[in-house]
């Protein structure tokens, strides 16, 4: 996963670009259709003013025939007005579609994003990964939408060289008189001179700008760094919920002062105005005179009376096309290879493998709802760390039974109904369910039977109704008695619109705040809503007030009905309504009984837990 580089050869920046064509082609083919026409006119169209207008010099330099040139006036007229509306019409239709395409661009990666394993999306690699490519993509735009361009320019270069020879060859061809002193021009050598020299100075232009292009790609890195902390503190003044640490901290310095530190020192602001800027105008020179070539050498040529005034400006026109197109086709070349180096990033994201969903079986939808589950010597550390959280857990069970799980802060609570949701595996050891290893079922079967409210859920700036459903069609009587379980009714009958009320507002100017407790009793109603064989809750009323913990507690067997209950906290006097408490200690379940049971051995971790909490409440 490291970013490692190792420069990347034309042949194989041309495979990934083809890769990034193939995926724009199967998103929005019209991007490459209306790219071509569009891209062909417009290469083509200073063509037929060059040629028109050189028609209409050479007769108004020449023969002076009023009707051939009043013909070729008018043809010129029509041709130059046909051209620009086509390429007023097909532009449109292109930008049209490349608008499209970016919108598209950020979907590659939201897709893959969301359909990544959960245990990628927690390693900084992953995050490194994907935040250098947006980075890529917002500092200069390198990355897979490039390649658009790329393949803009290719076509544009391609037509551009093509009409350039056709309108130039005849200046090579065409002979200065004999008796001249300049008929030395006529020598084959002389010919080929030229036109090395010509298509040289051609070459080295573009070969300056992908000089000066490199330093984009040794750049990168650091440039995500820099970028981010930009953005982080750039979004930090801005965020509402740490604006009163900021203003009762007084960090407004602290944090400006990193901002400006960073923008002071950046490399690239530095060697922008160095090597990289010479490069880029190195090139800019080197075009000046080549133009300079192409018009002493015809003006000489028209001079000792090769050809008329009027090819005059057909072929320094035409030449001039010729080499841009040449020189842009090395640039798109060499840019091509530059944004390799940027592909690659892309593609390291996109092809990260998904290993949860390797499995196969389907799980079979019970009516009884009896799923039974089994911890068989688990243990595990999270990814890309050495640490054990969890060491050698066995627990079965019982189905439909309330089971509390109880302990310290770190003891590894969490990280335990994670992997029972499967949201990691575990290192060692194995999780069955009906006697079968998890892994061998669907991923998104298995997930179906759980319903979680994890500690640190999340609610999105939708509309409460679809918040609690997890989509836009559902049942709202059901959802409103999932509420009302979860104690939320009397704070529905005050919003404006009810169930259509959206919540927070970032995506509706109407919506309503609300608060820790709300907060938790609405992802309890999603969770009911799921109405999943096994309900979890982790720390399901931390944030809820007495009075509102109390009204849960006492109808908690009502609420999970006949569903196996997992309950998480650190009140252990509400879980006294448990079948059975299991008791987590560095990582182990150290003890497992009922209340009763376990109270009464005084030696115990749940009798310590216990004690250091009862002192609170006799005191
Ligand atoms: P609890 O729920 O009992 O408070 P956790 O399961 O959240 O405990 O955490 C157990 C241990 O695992 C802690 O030492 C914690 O620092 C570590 N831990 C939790 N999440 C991660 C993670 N994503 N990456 C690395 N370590 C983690």
């Amino acid at each position: 996963m490291e970013n490692e580089k190792t420069k990347l050869t034309y042949r194989q920046s041309w495979k990934m670009n083809l890769r990034a064509w193939k995926i724009w082609w199967k998103l929005c083919p019209g991007v490459f259709y209306s790219t071509l026409v569009f891209s062909i006119v417009k290469a083509s169209t200073p063509y037929v003013t060059i040629f028109l207008s050189a028609q209409i010099i050479n007769e108004l330099a020449e023969n002076r025939r009023p009707e051939e040139l009043t013909k070729w006036v008018i043809l010129t007229l029509f041709c130059a007005a046909g051209c620009a509306l086509l390429q007023g019409i097909f532009s449109r239709w292109a930008n049209y579609e490349k608008a499209f395409a970016s919108q598209m661009d950020s979907q590659i990666y939201m897709k893959k994003m969301l359909s990544l394993d959960y245990a990628d999306i927690d390693r900084q690699a992953v995050f490194d990964l994907y935040s250098q490519i947006k980075q890529n993509a917002q500092w200069t735009g390198w990355g897979v939408h490039r390649t658009l361009s790329y393949f803009e320019e290719l076509v544009m270069a391609v037509v551009q060289i093509m009409g350039g020879i056709g309108l130039s060859v005849s200046l090579f061809l065409l002979k200065v008189p004999q008796n001249s002193s300049l008929a030395f021009m006529n020598h084959p050598l002389c010919v080929v001179g030229i036109m090395g020299l010509m298509l040289l100075i051609a070459v080295v232009s573009p070969i300056c700008n992908n000089q000066g292009n490199q330093y984009w790609i040794s750049y990168a890195s650091e440039a995500k760094q820099v970028n981010r902390s930009f953005s982080f503190y750039a979004n930090i003044c801005k965020d509402r919920k740490r604006a009163a640490d900021l203003r009762m901290y007084q960090q407004q310095e602290n944090v400006c002062n990193i901002y400006f530190s960073r923008i002071e020192h950046s490399t690239i602001a530095k060697n922008a105005k160095g090597p990289m800027g010479l490069w880029n105008a190195l090139s800019q020179c080197i075009t000046a005179v080549l133009t300079g070539v192409v018009y002493a050498f015809v003006c000489v040529k028209a001079w000792a009376g090769a050809f008329g005034v009027g090819s005059v400006t057909q072929y320094v026109g035409a030449i001039t096309q010729l080499f841009q197109g040449l020189s842009k086709l090395l640039e798109t070349m060499g840019g091509m290879r530059a944004n390799g180096e940027f592909l690659q990033t892309s593609f390291q994201f996109l092809d990260i493998p998904n290993r949860m969903y390797q499995g196969s079986l389907t799980t079979e939808k019970r009516s009884d709802r009896n799923y039974e589950v089994e911890f068989r010597d688990v243990s595990f550390r999270y990814p890309d760390t050495d640490q054990w959280v969890l060491h050698h857990v066995n627990i079965k069970f019982r189905v439909g039974s309330r089971l509390a799980v109880v302990g310290m802060n770190g003891s590894g609570k969490t990280t335990f109904i994670k992997l029972l949701c499967r949201l990691y595996d575990p290192t060692e050891g194995e999780i069955l369910l009906n006697g079968i290893n998890i892994r061998k079922y669907r991923y998104d079967e298995y997930i179906r039977i759980f319903s979680v409210v994890f500690q640190d859920f999340k609610l999105l700036a939708l509309p409460l109704g679809e918040n609690v459903a997890g989509s836009a069609e559902y049942d709202r009587e059901q959802v409103k008695k999932c509420l009302a379980y979860a104690g939320f009714t009397q704070r529905l009958e005050t919003l404006p619109k009810g169930l259509d009320t959206y919540l927070y507002k970032d995506l509706k100017e109407e919506g309503v705040d609300i608060s820790g407790g709300e907060a938790q009793k609405i992802a309890i109603a999603r969770a009911l809503y799921k109405d999943a064989p096994f309900i979890i809750l982790d720390e399901p009323t931390a944030a809820l007030d007495p009075m509102a913990e109390a009204e849960i507690y006492s109808r908690f067997n009502e609420i999970v009905t006949d569903k196996t209950a997992i309950y998480i906290s650190h009140r252990l006097s509400s879980c006294k309504f448990c079948d059975e408490i299991a008791v987590f200690h560095e990582g182990q379940i150290v003890q497992k009984g009922t209340h009763e049971e376990l109270v009464a051995d005084t030696a115990g971790k749940y009798y310590e837990l216990w004690s250091a909490q009862a002192q609170y409440y006799t005191k």
